[in-house]
Order: structure tokens, then C-alpha cells, then sequence
């Protein structure tokens, strides 16, 4: 008798689990509460699914150089396994700058071939169907959907964390594993943007600018980021305020200060930059915002100057101790963060069940044998550019291989 099998949520990892379940002989269920499998992919990188990276780091998943759990992740399905997985598929993939997204540029493609496979592996797909418990029994398990049950001899759960929680995952998976004993690592919405307290450059709102922003709690800086940032009305937002959002996120949570610091003309050392504003403003000749043409947008260099004390206005009467104060801002401009965007604004969550509790070679659960546990459920959550993905491809996959055989 094949194994009896039940994957609990159709997303990225729950799909790939029940394929390579499928694929090792196992019989399975996919169980999904939504119309459709999927339904996240079809959102995921502007609707274009950025849907692995070229290379993983482990900086790149938050994780510390050599970290065991990524390595054994990335040992048994790296990166290019994934793009020869989904070669297999059907998807033909294109790199822009490491980004992996479908030749076609269309989420849609992905969600489409995953559909096709879960069909054609013979996995039986429930949907509109939502998991409300898990009982663990003496030989195997019984999924409980409200007053309808399943048996099976192992299951897999992947019902995600709690980021956009319109697509499905609203954190119920989080509330299953903690029932069973798991611990979870309270979840905070990540990859979302930032708010200041009383912002200083509301007026400059839609501008954009390359800069290194920093988050620093209760004294130390814990993330850093460098691209292009958008000032919003409220705080910031762009790629690199997301990536060092999980941080202000925790800290927030723990009600401990928060700060961003923003270092702006970061391809400029300090010496090239101190250079640059001396030669616009050190002379005395023009105004400071005259000075600043051509460096900052116009609508920026007004706040700008205010908010570092200069008048914008005035020549100056000393030019070389006005740049050196401008030249001092510029290279740490620092806000209170008051808060970050929601779970229905985040791309991904930051927390979830406690990796110390799950084998990476297997994904299965270290408390409940015979329960596998993949994708964003897992305290595992990585920067925009296709690791999140990736992560939940590599684990689903393993946890359907492991879980199946
Ligand atoms: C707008 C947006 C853009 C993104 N873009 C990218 C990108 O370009 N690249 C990238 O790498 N990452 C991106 N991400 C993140 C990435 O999509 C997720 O990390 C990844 O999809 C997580 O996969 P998962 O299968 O673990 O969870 P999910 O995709 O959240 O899937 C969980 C599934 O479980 C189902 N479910 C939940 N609870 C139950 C229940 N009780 N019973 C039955 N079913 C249940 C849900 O309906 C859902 O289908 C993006 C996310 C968002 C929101």
C-alpha cells in the first residue's frame, strides 16, 4: 500500500511537496482553502514571479555565515536544481541581474505549470477546504476541515505565515503547530515599508534617491541596505527599506527604540563627498539650494537643508562651515521609526515555527515524527530578489521527498 499522504495549503511549497510526494510514489492529498492552488504566485514579483536567485547567500535569508539549517537546505536542492525542476515544467528561465523570473514575465505561467503537475502526478486536489486542526494519533494523523476528516500516515504543512493574508496564509498553519507543541517565534510582517515619527520630509513624498539605510535598535544596528529608496508621506518605502524592514519590525514588537539611519550619495566615499560639497558650497557665492542642483531633486534639496539647520536661501557667510555641516548630515540622516506596513501590505513574514525544532535534511518536525513542515511557516524569511521562493521550493521539495517515501 502506497503511503497516505495530506499536504495541508497549495502555495509554492505545498505544490512542489505534494509533486515530489507524488513523484516518489506516495499517495496524496493536497488540501487548499482557497478556489485554486497558487493563488500568492500569481501577485509575486509584480505579477511577473521573480521566482528563484541566481546564487543564494546566506545573508540573504537573515541567516549567519555557514548556518546548518540553509546549508543542508541548499546541499539537497540548490538554486539550479529549482531551475531544472522548473525546466522540466515547462518554464524557461530568464536573469536579470541574478533575478530569475519565466521567459514570459507572467506569474501566471508558473502557477499554470505547478496546476498541470499537481494534475498530472495524480495528486487529489481539495479545495475551498480549510484545515482547522491536526491530531496527531498513535499510527499517523487525522486532518480535521470543520466537520469533515482525513487520515493519513504523514503530512506536510505549508500553509505559510501570515503576509497577505488575502492569498490565503492568515497564520491559522501558525496556530496548528503551536497546538501540537511547536515553538513559534512570534510572526512580524517583513518586507514593507517604514513610518517616522512626525516626518521631517513628508513634503518631499514621491521623490527617489539612492541611499545606505540602517536600522538600529536599542543602541545597534542590525540591518543595512543600499539601492534606491522612495520617500512616502509617512516614512519610507523601495527595496531597500523593505529588506531592513523585519528588524525594525521585531524591535518594534519588543516596544524597544527604533531608529533609521539614512546615508545618502552612498557611491561616494566620505572624502570624494566632502570634496563635492565644498566645490557647491564652500566658495559662498550661491545659496545652498542653488548649490545642490543637479546632486538631489529639487523637491528634496529644500527639505533637505531645513531639516540639517542650513537656510536654503541665504548665501552663506561661512561657506566651508555650512558644507561641513550639510556634509555631516548627509552621511547620517536619522528618524525615528514608529512603525512598518502590515501583514497585508508585507511580502513575507518574518518568524514562524522554531527552525531548532525541524530536521533540514528531511523537514521533518524533531517533536512529531511523521509531520513535515515547509516554506513560510518556517522562522525562515530572506530579502526581495527571489529567496523567498526559492526557500519554499527547496523545502517543500524536500519535505515531499522525505514525506512520500
Ligand atoms: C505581493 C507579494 C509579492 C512577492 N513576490 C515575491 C517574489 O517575486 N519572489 C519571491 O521569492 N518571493 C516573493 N514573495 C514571497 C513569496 O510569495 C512567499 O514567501 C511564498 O509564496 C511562500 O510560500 P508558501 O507556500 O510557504 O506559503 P503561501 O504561498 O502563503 O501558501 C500557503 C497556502 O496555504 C493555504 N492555507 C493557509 N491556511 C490553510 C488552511 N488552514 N487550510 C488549507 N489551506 C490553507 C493558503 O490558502 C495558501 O494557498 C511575494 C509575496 C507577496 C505577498
Amino acid at each position: 500500500m502506497p503511503k497516505k499522504l495530506i499536504v495541508i495549503g497549495g502555495g509554492s511549497a505545498g505544490c512542489f511537496a505534494a509533486i515530489a510526494a507524488a513523484e516518489s510514489g506516495a499517495d496524496v492529498t493536497l488540501i487548499e482553502k482557497n478556489a485554486s492552488p497558487g493563488k500568492k504566485i500569481l501577485a509575486t514579483g509584480n505579477g511577473r514571479c521573480n521566482y528563484c536567485h541566481d546564487k543564494v547567500t546566506y545573508a540573504d535569508l537573515y541567516r549567519p555565515e555557514g548556518d546548518g539549517f540553509l546549508s543542508a537546505v541548499m546541499e539537497r536542492f540548490s538554486p539550479e536544481d529549482v531551475l531544472d525542476k522548473f525546466r522540466d515544467l515547462g518554464i524557461t528561465p530568464v536573469n536579470k541581474g541574478g533575478y530569475i523570473y519565466p521567459y514570459s514575465e507572467q506569474a501566471r505561467a508558473v502557477s499554470d505549470v505547478l496546476k498541470r503537475a499537481v494534475n498530472g502526478t495524480g495528486v487529489k486536489l481539495i479545495t475551498e477546504t480549510e484545515v482547522t486542526d491536526v491530531v496527531k494519533k498513535e499510527n499517523g494523523f487525522t486532518i480535521l476541515c470543520g466537520d469533515k476528516k482525513f487520515d493519513a500516515d504523514a503530512v506536510i504543512l505549508t500553509t505559510g505565515g501570515k503576509a497577505a493574508p488575502n492569498t490565503g496564509s492568515d497564520g491559522k498553519g501558525l496556530a496548528i503547530c503551536s497546538f501540537l507543541g511547536h515553538k513559534v517565534i512570534p510572526p512580524v510582517p517583513a518586507l514593507t515599508y517604514l513610518t517616522v515619527r512626525d516626518h521631517p520630509y513628508k513634503k518631499a513624498a514621491g521623490t527617489r534617491l539612492s541611499a545606505k539605510v540602517s536600522i538600529e535598535v536599542s543602541g545597534s544596528i542590525l540591518s543595512s541596505d543600499t539601492g534606491q529608496i522612495q520617500i512616502t508621506k509617512n516614512g519610507i518605502s523601495g527595496i531597500p527599506a523593505f529588506n531592513i524592514c523585519r528588524s525594525a519590525s521585531r524591535g518594534l514588537l519588543e516596544k524597544n527604540p527604533v531608529k533609521l539611519h539614512i546615508r545618502l550619495v552612498p557611491e561616494m566615499d566620505d572624502e570624494a563627498l566632502k570634496e563635492e560639497i565644498l566645490g557647491r558650497i564652500g566658495n559662498g557665492c550661491i545659496t545652498p539650494y542653488d548649490a545642490l542642483t543637479g546632486l538631489f531633486p529639487d523637491t528634496f534639496s529644500d527639505s533637505l537643508l531645513r531639516n540639517s539647520g542650513i537656510d536654503p536661501d541665504r548665501v552663506p557667510d561661512n561657506g566651508r562651515k555650512t558644507a561641513e555641516k550639510l556634509f555631516a548630515y548627509l552621511r547620517d540622516i536619522t528618524l525615528p521609526v514608529c512603525g512598518t506596513g502590515d501583514f497585508a501590505d508585507a511580502q513575507v513574514t518574518c518568524g514562524g515555527v522554531c527552525l531548532d525544532e525541524v530536521d533540514p535534511s528531511t523537514m521533518e518536525s524533531k517533536l512529531i515524527p511523521g509531520l513535515f513542515l515547509a516554506g513560510e511557516i518556517l522562522d525562515m524569511d530572506g530579502k526581495c530578489g527571489g529567496y523567498n521562493l526559492y526557500f519554499a521550493w527547496a523545502s517543500g521539495y524536500i519535505a515531499g521527498k522525505n514525506g512520500g517515501a
